[in-house]
C-alpha cells in the first residue's frame, strides 16, 4: 500500500500507476480525504522498491497484514457505501431487505413486495434459481420468476435481490436484479465471483456455512479485484453442533467484519435461525451487534411456502420485527433507512 502526500501532482499518481502496471500488477486507487492511496494488488514479489525511493509524491509504503487487500481496512479505512436505488447501504440507516425464500407465483411476489413495502421495507428479497439440497425439491421459476420480480419493482419500486448460482446465470439474472445474491454454497465458486466482480452491480455474498470470516473475506476480494466495489457481505448462520436451530447465528461475526473490513455487512436472521420464532430476537441482536441491514424471509402464508417456510414470518410479524429493530437501531445511535413508502 503506498500512501501519497497530501500535495502530491496527479501527474506523480499516475506514474505510480503507470510503474506498478508495467511490472503486472493491479494498482487500485483509494482517494481519501488528506492521502490518496495506492493499493498493490497481485504478486507483489515483482515489487521494485527501490524505484519508489525516488518518487518524491511518496510518504510511505505500508505492508498490508492481511491475506485481502482491497476488503481490508487498513487499505480503506473508511466504511464503504454504494446507493441501493435511493437508499444507501452502508450509510447511517439500516437498511432492510425481505421477500419469499423462492418467487413461487406473480401474485404471490406482488403480494409480498406490496407488504413489504408497506412495512418499510427497502428492498425485495426473492430467488428465481434455487440452489436445494435436494434435487428433487422445487428448483426456482427461472426467468419467468425474474420477471414477476420485475413487475413487482415497476409496482412498488422497491429494488430486487435475487441469486445467481452459476456464471453462466450472471448476464441474465444481472439484466432483472438491483443486488446479485450469491449464496452461502457458492461462497467459494471463483468461477461465479469472478463473473459478479465484472457484473458492475452490487453483490450480496453470503457466508458459507462451513466458511471463517476470513474466507468469506477472501471470496469478496475475487469480487473487488475485478474493481466491483458494490460487495456486501451477509452472515447467515454457520454449522456448528448445535441442533437446536438450523443454523447458528455467528453475532461475533458481525462486529469482527466491522472491524477487518470497510464493506457494509448484513445479517440473514431466517437462514441463521431456521425457525419464525427466533428471526425477530436474532434480528434485534444483529442491529445491535452493528449490521447495517437485515435480509429477512416474507411469506404471506408460511405454511404454504414451496421452500423454507418454517422460517419465514409473515407481513404483519415482519412489520412488529422492523418496529422493534428500530427502537434497537436508535438505542446503538441509528436509524432506520428512510421508507420508500409513496416514493414508487
Ligand atoms: C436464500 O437466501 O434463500 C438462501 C438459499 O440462502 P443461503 O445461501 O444463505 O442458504
Ligand atoms: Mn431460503
Amino acid at each position: 500500500m503506498i500512501v501519497m502526500k497530501g500535495e502530491c501532482s496527479q501527474k506523480e499518481i499516475n506514474e505510480v500507476v503507470e510503474v506498478i502496471k508495467n511490472w503486472g500488477l493491479d494498482a487500485h486507487l483509494s482517494q481519501g480525504e488528506e492521502h490518496t492511496v495506492i493499493g498493490i494488488v497481485g504478486d507483489t514479489r515483482k515489487v521494485q522498491r527501490e524505484y519508489f525511493l525516488h518518487v518524491q509524491g511518496i510518504e510511505r509504503i505500508i505492508p498490508i497484514s492481511r491475506p485481502y487487500k482491497i476488503a481490508s481496512r487498513e487499505f480503506i479505512p473508511q466504511s464503504s457505501s454504494f446507493p441501493l436505488d435511493g437508499v444507501e447501504m452502508g450509510g447511517e440507516g439500516v437498511v432492510i431487505m425481505a421477500g419469499p425464500c423462492a418467487v413461487e407465483s406473480r401474485s404471490q411476489i406482488m403480494e409480498t413486495a406490496q407488504a413489504v413495502l408497506e412495512a418499510g421495507g427497502h428492498a425485495l428479497r426473492g430467488g428465481a434459481f434455487k440452489p436445494r439440497t435436494s434435487p428433487y425439491s422445487f428448483q426456482g421459476l427461472g426467468e419467468e420468476g425474474l420477471e414477476y420480480l420485475a413487475e413487482a419493482r415497476e409496482k412498488t419500486g422497491l429494488p430486487i435481490v435475487t441469486e445467481a448460482m452459476s456464471p453462466e446465470q450472471v448476464p441474465l439474472v444481472a439484466k432483472y436484479a438491483d443486488v446479485l445474491q450469491i449464496g452461502a454454497r457458492n461462497m467459494q465458486n471463483f468461477a461465479l465471483l469472478h463473473a459478479a466482480g465484472e457484473a458492475m452491480k452490487p453483490v450480496l455474498l453470503k457466508r458459507g456455512m462451513s466458511a471463517t470470516v476470513e474466507e468469506l473475506l477472501m471470496a469478496a476480494e475475487y469480487i473487488l479485484s475485478h474493481g466491483n466495489r458494490q460487495v456486501m457481505l451477509c452472515e447467515r448462520g454457520i454449522r456448528t453442533f448445535e441442533t437446536s436451530t438450523r443454523n447458528t447465528t455467528d453475532i461475533n461475526a458481525i462486529p469482527v467484519l466491522k472491524e477487518q473490513t470497510h464493506l457494509p455487512v448484513v445479517l440473514d436472521p431466517s437462514h441463521s435461525t431456521g425457525n419464525w420464532r427466533y428471526v425477530t430476537a436474532i434480528a434485534r441482536a444483529g442491529i445491535a451487534a452493528g449490521a447495517d441491514g437485515l435480509i429477512v424471509e416474507v411469506h404471506p402464508r408460511p405454511q404454504e411456502a414451496v421452500s423454507d417456510g418454517g422460517q419465514s414470518i409473515t407481513p404483519e410479524r415482519f412489520q412488529e420485527m422492523i418496529q422493534q429493530v428500530c427502537m434497537i437501531s436508535e438505542a446503538v445511535g441509528r436509524s432506520i433507512a428512510p421508507s420508500k413508502v409513496g416514493k414508487a
